[in-house]
């Protein structure tokens, strides 16, 4: 029995689960198929305070930390949780998805999030073969190509620039008419980037291929681009799939918690992107983490 299962292994999980070893408390990550969720593809952080190295790296940094305290890590996707309440004491019981249990007295979901897909015409037949929605994972391929990226968001701009360093040539299609959700700093890069050209109030309708992958884009207005690629950068959603429809989600999917806090019922806690009016920002996602840490461990010395 495991006083505590954190179920990922982004920045909330790992911060969550270094605070609970450190208090003595038997700690499992079940930490999704691989370490860092989607810290783990950037390529250098500018903006986690006292790290200037990769996403990976600062996961890998963070994970033996936690090791160093007694936490114990297994990658694998979490399936389901069930909840156990006898005479006033509760336990849960979570699967992965091979079916293997795991049983504890709390769980903190920091689960995070998932790239949204593109529904266009065309878009699910192409990824991975044209449709990609990692450039750190992909952008190798289209070294000396001619590619599109989807968004307008610090992502897509974030995307276009590392691109912009393999591609020939990189356009942005954002369905504004400027970047208003996008960091001044990443902005003023983009357009000082001669590889870079942004289309704006550009959207898309169809993209189209053959046997040999993806030839071109067409725009809603009927505009054809040419193109060997599409990086789509469009927003997130939660990864909340594995849990039942009780736990309250807001209009994004993300859980709903106490106000301020992080519990959804007893002995659940949440942390980072998959909660709600979570900012994805790296650095708050290892406050929240700690904030679940905190009120798990309290929970669990208030319950022996
Ligand atoms: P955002 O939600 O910030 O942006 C999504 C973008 O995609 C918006 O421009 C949106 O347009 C556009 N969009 C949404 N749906 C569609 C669609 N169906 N078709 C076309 N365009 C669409 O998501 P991000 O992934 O960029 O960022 C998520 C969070 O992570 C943000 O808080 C961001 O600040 C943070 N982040 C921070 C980074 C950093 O370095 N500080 C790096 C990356 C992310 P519209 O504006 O019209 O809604």
């Amino acid at each position: 029995m495991y006083d505590i299962v954190i179920l990922g292994s982004g920045p909330a999980g790992l911060t969550a689960a270094l605070y609970t070893a450190r208090a003595g408390k038997k700690t499992l990550v079940l930490g999704g198929e691989k370490l860092g969720g989607q810290t783990a593809g950037i390529p250098k952080l500018e903006n986690y305070p006292g790290w200037a190295g990769s996403g990976l790296g600062l996961a890998e940094f963070m994970k033996n930390q936690c090791e160093t305290f007694g936490t114990e890590f297994i990658f694998a996707e979490a399936a389901k949780i069930e909840r156990r309440e006898e005479s006033e004491k509760i336990e849960y019981s979570v699967f992965d998805k091979s079916g293997t249990e795991y049983k504890t007295k709390t769980v903190i979901i920091g689960t995070g999030a998932s790239p949204r897909k593109l529904e266009v015409k065309g878009a699910k037949d192409f990824f991975g073969k044209g449709i990609s929605y990692c450039a750190t994972c992909d952008g190798f391929f289209y070294t000396g190509k001619h590619v599109l990226v989807i968004g307008g968001g610090n992502s897509a701009l974030n995307d276009a620039l590392y691109l912009a360093d393999l591609a020939d040539s990189v356009k942005i299609l954002h369905r504004k008419s400027s970047f208003s959700r996008a960091e001044h700093i990443l902005i003023e890069r983009i357009k000082a980037n001669p590889k870079i050209q942004c289309l704006f109030n550009t959207e898309l309708s169809e993209v189209v291929g053959d046997t040999t992958g993806l030839t071109h884009a067409i725009t809603k207005t009927g505009e054809k681009l040419d193109c060997d690629g599409i990086f789509v950068a469009i927003g997130h959603e939660a990864n909340t799939d594995f849990l039942s429809e009780e736990y309250k989600r807001d209009v994004l999917g993300r859980l709903v918690c106490d106000a301020n806090g992080t519990r959804i019922t007893d002995g659940l806690f949440v942390a980072g992107d998959v909660r709600s009016d979570c900012k994805m920002q790296i650095v708050i996602a290892g406050g929240w983490g700690c904030e679940a840490a905190m009120d798990a461990i309290s929970y669990i010395n208030q319950h022996k």
